[in-house]
């Protein structure tokens, strides 16, 4: 996939990545239920990941999922916050369901997510055909609050829990290929990054029972998934006890738990935090073959004075030294991705050129990039000013952008003439006579059918690329 170059954002991602900026509507679950539920999930893996928890909630109470909007009896948003331009996106949606909902005024329509738990009631008062405002630590008591609205009654409970994992909720699959799914396998964030709203709509970090994980990977595994994605804010700071205290699990043990439930599933994991990710979890990555030797590894600056600014609790030496021990024990070829933030607040020029010169020493396979826009009720928006001129962050995202386009290219330039083992997804999305699978490095590889289907294993000869994607041939 080539990249769509915009100035607020870059999208060279392989389709995974994609979508966590992108909206995904439920499809349908047809089993008789009496009502229908259509859900619309923005932002993140994490939230289109609690999608499919609630579906399986409201399942049990009675709703099949729909991907027709006029269908549906109830109407969910499941919303994102890290940017303006995401709740915004929300409101105007909300404006078209309006019509909807004067087509069938019974039609109940719930906010979920991040935004109800920034907004929390006042939603209720700005967007007038919500019925029902929910946080993402209470998709337990769904059933309650729509036997409130039922009742005729407004709805909200945006509650935070330090216990809430939904570890005992089998997801309903949405969206899914049939070959790739997520495991949520903790909650919230106890880091308190200065431009994030994170911490405020998520609550305080929770790791969810280690065996509940592999057991939901063990079920994938016998309904024919192929590769699974262990999701959570900050993986690195994994921690669970057994209630009896006698066992305890850190994210080292919990991958390699996973990568032993089956040698043919691929384990991938997001996203880590420089701070938190140890040898530990690279000498195991690099002791399974089946743990994908790729890491979102997001930096945000390369300057160690923006870095604590943003309170990232980290400095660009530790930044590199972390990437200096994945090119030491993973080698050369793991992927690492980045996030990047361009303007934040008093950063100067000689402080962006710190951004591009790690850019230039890490060597990213991709990155998402922004400019610094700030979120009410964050550390920074309460103490910095934020001064950078738009048009200065934008120029300095466009120089980031090239930069990371410029590296994305090198790096897809080494896996010319070299074999990759990629599973395959489905067709490419320019032809049916082409497959699109993503090898071990989390990159989009397109390649001739032949006999192959989605969920193969094939090991595919790489003769070409661009700056997003690798071209090649089947030859095994
Ligand atoms: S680590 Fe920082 S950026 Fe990531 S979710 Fe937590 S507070 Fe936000």
């Amino acid at each position: 996939m080539d990249p769509i170059v915009d100035l607020d954002f870059i999208d060279n991602r392989t389709p995974e990545q994609a979508a966590a900026c992108e909206t995904k509507v439920s499809e349908e679950t047809n089993t008789g239920k009496a009502r229908k539920l259509y859900i619309e999930s923005y932002g993140c893996q994490m939230n289109f990941s609690d999608s499919e928890i609630v579906s399986s909630i409201m399942f049990e109470q009675g709703f099949d999922t729909t991907s027709n909007i006029e269908q549906a009896d109830l109407v969910f948003l499941n919303t994102c916050s890290i940017r303006e331009k995401a709740e915004q996106t929300v409101r105007n949606r909300l404006g078209q369901i309006n019509y909807y909902k004067k087509k069938k005024p019974e039609m109940m329509i719930g906010i979920l997510g991040c935004m109800a738990e920034r907004l929390k009631k006042s939603l209720l008062e700005e967007e007038k055909i919500v019925d029902l405002v929910v946080g993402p630590d209470a998709y337990r008591d769904l059933p309650n609050l729509i036997n409130e609205v039922d009742g005729g009654q407004k709805a909200v409970n945006v509650l935070l829990s330090r216990e809430e994992t939904y570890a005992d909720i089998n997801p309903i699959r949405l969206n899914s290929n049939g070959v790739s799914a997520f495991i949520s396998i903790m909650r919230g964030c106890d880091n308190m990054c200065s431009f994030c709203v994170v911490p405020f709509t998520r609550g305080r970090e929770r790791s969810r029972d280690a065996y509940s994980i592999v057991r939901e990977a063990q079920q994938l595994v016998e309904n024919g998934y192929k590769e699974v994605t262990l999701l959570g804010q900050n993986v690195d700071s994994y921690k669970w006890a057994s209630e009896d205290g006698t066992e305890s699990v850190n994210f080292a043990q919990l991958l390699e738990k996973v990568a032993l439930v089956s040698p043919d599933l691929r384990v991938r994991f997001s996203t880590s935090h420089p701070k938190d990710i140890t040898d530990e979890v690279l000498h195991t990555m690099k002791k399974y073959d089946n743990i994908c030797k790729y890491i979102h590894l997001p930096a945000q600056s390369g300057n160690s004075r923006v870095l604590e600014l943003m309170n990232r609790t980290y400095d660009r030496e530790w930044y590199l030294n972390r990437v200096d021990a994945i090119r030491a024990i993973l080698g050369e070829d793991c992927g690492i991705s980045s996030d990047m933030i361009a303007g934040f607040c008093t950063e100067t020029e000689e402080e962006h050129q710190d951004t591009l010169s790690l850019m230039d020493y890490v060597q990213y396979d991709y990155s998402y990039m922004f400019f610094y826009s700030e979120r009410p009720g964050t550390l920074a928006a309460r103490k910095l000013e934020d001064d950078i001129p738009l048009e200065v962050k934008k120029r300095r995202l466009a120089e980031i952008i090239e930069k990371q386009r410029e590296t994305s290219l090198n790096r897809n330039k080494r896996d010319v003439g070299k074999v990759h083992r990629v599973l395959v997804e489905g067709f490419s999305k320019k032809s049916d006579e082409q497959l699109s699978g993503r090898n071990d490095q989390n990159k989009v590889v397109i390649f001739d059918k032949k006999h192959y289907k989605k969920g193969d294993y094939v090991n595919v000869f790489v003769h070409d690329c661009s700056v997003g994607t690798l071209f090649g041939e089947a030859v095994g």
